[in-house]
Formats: C-alpha cells, sequence, structure tokens
C-alpha cells in the first residue's frame, strides 16, 4: 500500500475521536509531501536537528511537533516555530523552554511527559515529582510556556491488558491534574498517547492524539 493509502486507512480507524501526528522520523522529504499532499499538516520527529532541517526544507504550514526527548540545550535551534513539544519531562527543561520562548516572544506549546510504563528506561515525571513543584506560582513563573497537556508511552508488550492498564492511568493522572492545578486553564485539554500497535485501544482509553509512524510510512531502518 502506498503511504495515501495507509494515511486513509489510519485516519478512516480514528474518525474524527483524536488528531493524527505523522510520525516521520528517518523518513525523507518525499515520503512527508506524498503525506502532505493527501492532506496531512501535523508531523512527528523525534531528533531536534531532523525536524529543525526538515523544517526548513518543507512547506510551511506544516506543525511541527518533537515527540522525543528533548535535550536542554537543543530547545533553541526549534524554539521560533515548534508547534508541540511532546517530551517534557523535567523542571529543568521547562525552565529552559521558558527562556527560550521568552527570547523569541512566544509561548511554547507543551505536554507533560508523564512515565506510565513498568520499564525504567522510558521518560517521564513521576506523579509525585509532578505534584511536587506544580503549583499556580510555578505557572505563572512559566509564562513563555503554554502546557496543553500530558504524553505518555506504554510499555513495550504484546500485552494489550498492561498497556491499557497504562494508558488508563494516564488519563486518570490527566484528569487529576485538570481538576487542581490547571482547574483554570482552558488549554489543558490533550492526552498524547498511542502509536501504530496500540493507537485504537489509546483512544478508548481516552487518547485525544495519536503518534503513528509505521502504520503510514512503513517499517524504519532502526528501531526506537
Ligand atoms: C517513533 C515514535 C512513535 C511512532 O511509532 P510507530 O510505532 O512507528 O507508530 C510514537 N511516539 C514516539 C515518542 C516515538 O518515538
Amino acid at each position: 500500500m502506498s503511504i495515501k493509502e495507509n494515511l486513509q486507512s489510519v485516519k478512516e480507524q480514528i474518525a474524527d475521536r483524536a488528531s493524527l501526528v505523522a510520525v516521520s522520523k528517518t523518513k525523507p522529504n518525499e515520503d512527508i509531501l506524498e503525506a502532505y499532499d493527501a492532506g496531512q499538516r501535523i508531523f512527528g520527529e523525534n531528533k531536534v536537528q531532523e525536524l529543525a532541517a526538515k523544517y526548513e526544507e518543507l512547506p510551511k504550514d506544516i506543525e511541527w511537533h518533537m515527540i522525543g526527548h528533548l535535550q536542554s540545550n537543543k530547545v533553541k535551534y526549534i524554539a521560533p516555530f515548534v508547534s508541540l513539544l511532546h517530551g517534557v519531562d523535567s523542571e529543568k527543561l521547562l525552565r529552559t523552554i521558558n527562556k527560550e520562548g521568552r527570547k523569541c516572544n512566544r509561548r511554547i506549546p507543551c505536554l507533560l511527559q508523564i512515565h506510565i510504563a513498568e520499564e525504567q528506561t522510558k521518560f517521564g515525571f513521576s506523579q509525585d515529582e509532578l505534584l511536587a513543584f506544580l503549583s499556580p506560582e510555578i505557572l505563572l513563573e512559566l509564562e513563555f510556556v503554554e502546557i496543553k497537556g500530558v504524553m505518555g508511552m506504554a510499555t513495550y508488550t504484546n500485552d494489550q491488558n498492561q498497556i491499557k492498564k497504562e494508558f488508563s492511568s494516564l488519563t486518570q493522572i490527566f484528569n487529576g491534574l485538570k481538576a487542581t492545578v490547571f482547574k483554570k486553564s482552558e488549554l489543558f485539554t490533550e492526552i498524547s498517547m498511542g502509536m501504530s500497535g496500540d493507537f485504537m485501544l489509546a483512544i478508548e482509553e481516552g487518547s485525544t492524539m495519536v503518534r503513528v509512524g509505521s502504520s503510514i510510512f512503513g517499517v524504519r531502518n532502526y528501531t526506537r
């Protein structure tokens, strides 16, 4: 199947229940343009350099999402244009994003990455860590950061029950934050969860944004 047909099939399954980030990491511009010509406008990358290069080379109405782990010293390369940072997982990173946002005078949209997987290797805040530093005062200080919701990655497993449980826990954490720290924030609306293998399950568990790569563009030459 072509990229266009794959995209159509994924979109039919999602059926407007969540927004679709087409994950184009490692894929050439011509593949991205094929999806673009089929109507896709949101693309996700996990490397700052690759994202910045593709931004330069491709149509300017593309919304670029940084979905991978982000190092503080690289925020500056994408701060002026990035549409959403999914992997924001430390207070230090939030403060750097705030600083870079101030420099380019824009509020940078972010998702707080939460650790929901059993695996030790996945990045993200624990719920306790988050509650320990997120306060109305801190949010006021972070005036150039726009926190739009949460992001999480499930354990890499075939056990659907476990994945379901982890997705459900992210939705609960989101609801808890929405009812407390972000009570007054109309912008706190997004739950980014679900990839090629599990995006339908993620939507059932409350995802508002799925990140789908290989089901659209085919398998990559490396695994994440
Ligand atoms: C690569 C990646 C995806 C997409 O993975 P697929 O299984 O190819 O759909 C989603 N989210 C993150 C954070 C990724 O790094």
